[in-house]
């Protein structure tokens, strides 16, 4: 294959590729051979000109190419995409999710060699981020493909991540296919929910903690739970559903608990066990430690604090304080539901920030469960920055 444009690495920059991690940091860069504009396919050579992959240029990113395709014969085409799409969609059949959900991750980016794309499924209508440039430059196509390997017509877009920046992309969003409904109904372990596809967060709701609220449905019967960054219910509703005694549900999102409302109404789960409270988690944890209140079991799911490992230490003063205020707030025996999203924050770190969380609130507890994103979210060996979220059940005593 002839390649118009490539980039050189420097001496030794070839490692990562060489274990198929499918990033190059503009610092291993050397050379930019071919003038490509952003998102064109560029072949990336090693410092002895020694191919070593094929990916999408991104001239305005710290990461300077992602990669398409290690092997030197494949070419990036309508056909690439394809057969892209095709694998993803076999490599989530062994889950046997469509037993579980009409909702699932069909696509999830490096995970599934097609970095910058995710695509979840709502039912019949599928929601795509392009977030890089490569996948920018061959938005038609992929639309195109999707459609064709999945066979749904309606596909909507929600490319209005702050991702896109980084690569110099503007936000993009709405109908791309067909004609998707702005909010559709679900299903997931028999619960309904209204997703907002068109104003929802990421592409409407988080397909990542399904089995995670399953058990929170297991453990909750008979508690009093508080869920914290509650969104529109996920936790809310399995804990009614698993018996709860009551829910209050915490999330400065007005929108999100109109939906949590009529998702309650949706499953014609008990109204009066539920009580939703607008407004920001720190300042209501504070509230209800001064006055004394407490829980039998408290879910912390909050928003990425650090997507990278540079605002690591950040993050880990929010997730201590929330994680703190929790353990004080939970009577004996109650059990702490604690989850974090940031890329640059890892699970040992995360259990260590927990441990100090206890250790200053005085409270004595145990890890009965690790838990991590559902399994249509995969983590390829070669990509473990693919694992980004982690939680942890812990018991206190
Ligand atoms: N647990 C949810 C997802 C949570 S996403 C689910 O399973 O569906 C994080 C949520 O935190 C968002 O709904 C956002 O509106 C909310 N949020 C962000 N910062 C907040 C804050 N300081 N106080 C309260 N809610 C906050």
């Amino acid at each position: 294959m002839a390649d118009d444009s490539f980039l050189t690495l420097k001496p030794g920059r070839e490692k990562s590729l060489l274990r198929r991690h499918p990033w190059v940091f503009s610092g291993a860069v050397s050379r930019v051979a071919g003038d490509p504009q952003p998102g064109q396919t560029v072949a990336i050579l090693s410092d002895k000109q020694q191919f070593l992959a094929r990916g999408a240029y991104s001239p305005i990113s710290q990461i300077r190419a992602r990669v398409w395709t290690f092997d030197p014969q494949e070419e990036v085409e309508a056909d690439f995409f394809r057969r892209r799409i095709q694998a993803a969609i076999l490599k989530r059949v062994p889950l046997g999710l469509e037993k579980m959900t009409d909702a699932v991750r069909l696509i999830h980016g490096e995970s599934d060699g097609l970095p910058g794309l995710i695509v979840d499924r709502y039912g019949s209508c599928l929601v795509a981020q392009f977030l890089t440039t490569g996948t920018e430059h061959w938005r038609e196509t992929i639309i195109d493909a999707l459609a064709v390997q999945t066979g749904y017509k309606d596909i909507y877009e929600r490319s209005d991540a702050d991702v896109r920046e980084l690569e110099g992309l503007h936000p993009r969003f709405g109908r791309l296919r067909g004609d998707p409904q702005e909010g559709v109904e679900i299903s997931e372990f028999g619960l309904h929910f209204s997703v907002n596809i068109a104003g929802g967060h990421k592409t409407g709701f988080y397909l990542d903690q399904r089995h995670n609220r399953q058990r929170v449905r297991a453990l909750a019967e008979g508690r009093d739970v508080l869920d914290c960054f509650c969104y529109t219910g996920g936790f809310s509703l399995t804990a009614l559903v698993g018996g709860a005694k009551s829910v209050l549900s915490v999330d400065s999102s007005e929108d999100a608990l109109t939906l949590l409302h009529e998702n309650v109404l949706l499953n014609a789960l008990p109204l009066e066990k539920s009580t939703a409270m607008a407004g920001d988690v720190f300042q209501i944890l504070r509230r209800f430690r001064d006055e004394a209140r407490s829980f039998d079991m408290i879910i912390l799911d909050p928003p990425k604090f650090a997507p990278t490992a540079a605002q690591a230490e950040k993050a880990a003063r929010g997730y201590k304080d929330i994680n703190l205020l929790a353990f004080k707030l939970l009577r004996p025996g109650g059990i702490l539901v604690t989850f974090s999203c940031s890329g640059g924050v890892d699970a040992d770190l995360f259990q260590k920030i927990v441990a100090g969380a206890a250790l200053d609130a005085g409270a004595e507890a145990s890890i009965l469960e690790r838990l991590s994103q559902d399994g249509d979210h995969p983590i390829s060996l070669n990509f473990p920055e693919g694992s980004y979220l982690k939680g942890l059940i812990c018991l206190k005593q």
